[in-house]
């Protein structure tokens, strides 16, 4: 199996620790109920998600940035490139922040768990 970067694996949401369990029950960001409903332990390597009790509370370091990210690249592209006035523009920013809240709340806790656990080469070989 082809090894995933660190980027790879959390854009697309994996365990750090073996860069192929999937962080997140449902595959699916927008089905609402379970947006953020992971596994207790990676199902392939067995790292433990829940490291401790709020931890994912830490991740709202790691989502507020993406948003302000976001926000500025549409603020530019709305703003110079369609040529839109202030308020149409922060009412697309706003609307376009609502609808992409659940995958961003999903990078915000990938990168934080990324953070926190390091990614373990010998399991692969082990495994
Ligand atoms: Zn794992």
């Amino acid at each position: 199996m082809k090894r995933k970067s660190k980027l790879n694996s959390i854009i697309t949401c994996k365990c750090p620790r073996c860069r192929q369990g999937n962080l997140f029950k449902e595959k699916n960001p927008w089905s609402y109920r379970t947006m953020l409903s992971m596994p207790d332990n990676c199902p392939v390597c067995n790292q433990d998600f829940k490291i401790e009790p709020g931890f994912y509370i830490g991740a709202l370091w790691t989502s507020y940035p993406i948003v302000v990210v976001v926000g500025i690249i549409l603020f530019v592209l709305l703003s110079s490139i369609l040529n839109l006035s202030f308020f149409p523009v922060a009412f697309i920013i706003a609307i376009s922040l609502i609808v992409l809240q659940p995958p961003i709340m999903r990078w915000g806790r990938s990168i934080w768990i990324g953070i926190t656990v390091k990614y373990d080469e010998e399991f692969e070989k082990n495994n």
